[in-house]
């Protein structure tokens, strides 16, 4: 990817574990904040009802994804749960270009090859606020069998020891305040000197005299 496009929008690295509601804070994140983004992930797993391609996430067979993925199409992608899922490098570049902010809900295999490729990016994980309230809010919402709610927990386990390599941690007690939270570090991101520099320096020209004197 290259800097001269990375240098438009910022990617914003959003990891959770299963069931810690970050599917909810980022869709309110997105709403409040102009000119971000939520990427649309490729995925070999089937849809499930209600979701629709192109709008979840873009559907395709394993097969065109392994061949996607061999022909080195994506910013990067993981085997997670036993489905391929992975960030689309073009489209990622393309809006980054426009200028755009881009949230990638990714888990944290996605964001450590995000890191290792240096693209410009911020990392936030969304913790539950415990062990037992993920397990509580995974059954609550019955969407799984009892062996996949073990294994998400199994999964959740491990990718917690990963938090300590983001920038961000944001704990999900209320969904108000931690969306707030997310919203916060976006808008605090843009604020970087690094990324207004060319608008700070045009504002510090104004403030030079005409003719040189102090
Ligand atoms: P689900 O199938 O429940 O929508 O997503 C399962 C997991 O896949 C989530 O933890 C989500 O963060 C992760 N995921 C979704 N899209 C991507 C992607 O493009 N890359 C990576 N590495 N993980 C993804």
């Amino acid at each position: 990817m290259s800097s001269e496009a990375a240098g438009g929008g910022r990617l914003i690295v959003l990891s959770a574990p299963s069931g810690a509601g970050k599917t909810t804070i980022v869709e309110r994140v997105v709403r409040a904040v102009p000119g971000l983004r939520r990427s649309r992930s490729y995925t070999s797993r089937p849809a499930r009802g209600g979701e629709t391609d192109g709008v979840d996430y873009r559907f395709v067979s394993r097969g065109r994804f392994e061949a996607m993925a061999g022909a080195g199409e994506f910013l990067e992608w993981a085997d997670v749960f036993g489905d391929l899922y992975g960030t689309h490098a073009g489209d990622t570049e393309r809006a980054l270009s426009e200028g755009v902010d881009l949230v990638l809900v990714i888990d944290v295999q996605g964001a450590r090859q995000v890191r290792a490729r240096r693209v410009p990016s911020v990392s936030i994980f969304v913790l539950p606020p415990s062990f037992a309230e993920l397990e509580a809010r995974l059954r609550a919402r019955g969407e799984d069998t009892e062996e996949q709610i073990r294994r998400r927990l199994d999964v959740a386990r491990r990718e917690v020891l990963a938090v300590p390599e983001y920038d961000y941690v944001v704990v999900n007690d209320d969904v108000d305040e931690c969306a707030d939270r997310v919203r916060a570090i976006v808008l605090a991101e843009r604020s970087r000197r690094d990324r207004i520099a060319a608008t700070a320096d045009a504002i510090a020209r104004t403030f030079e005299r005409a003719d040189g004197a102090r």
